[in-house]
């Protein structure tokens, strides 16, 4: 039996200038990520605050911040089976320099920082990240 599971993902500002949103979603869709909702916006840097509260007191912290809050993102729920790990590989690793072939960040992001895409690392996470962006009615389906 199938298990579907939700993960969240932002297309982050940088990608979003590059004009990669529509080759990263294409990516999500080929690679059988079903899109459950999605929205463009901005957050203040307050809001890249408190989302990426995890990382406070980290020596990025400030800059991270500031990067998220820097343009329009585009977030995402995408639904699949086994969709956290498998959005994680199709990420690619944290720096760009150590992404493999074929992954977004590989193709899309500029430096460590700068690296195109964010995605839920567990469950726990994805939940909170999904809740953060998305109203309950958004979801209900
Ligand atoms: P992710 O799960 O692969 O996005 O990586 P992390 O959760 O470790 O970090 C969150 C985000 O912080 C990353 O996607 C980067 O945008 C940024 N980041 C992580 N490590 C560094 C770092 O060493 N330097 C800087 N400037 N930014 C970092």
């Amino acid at each position: 039996m199938k298990t579907l599971q939700r993960t969240f993902t932002i297309i982050k500002p940088d990608a979003v200038r590059k004009n990669a949103i529509g080759d990263i979603i294409e990516q999500f869709e080929k690679n059988g990520f079903h899109i459950l909702c999605l929205k463009m916006l901005e957050i203040s840097k307050h809001q890249a605050e408190q989302f990426y509260a995890v990382h406070a007191g980290k020596s990025f912290f400030d800059s991270l911040t500031g990067f998220m809050s820097s343009g329009p993102i585009v977030v995402l729920a995408l639904e699949k089976e086994n969709a956290i790990a498998d959005l994680r590989k199709l990420m690619g690793a944290t720096n760009p320099a150590q992404a493999e072939e074929g992954t977004i960040r590989k193709k899309w992001a500029t430096n460590i920082e700068h690296n195109a895409i964010h995605g839920s690392d567990g469950d726990d996470t994805a939940r909170f990240e999904l809740s953060y962006f998305f109203a309950g009615y958004e979801l209900a389906q």
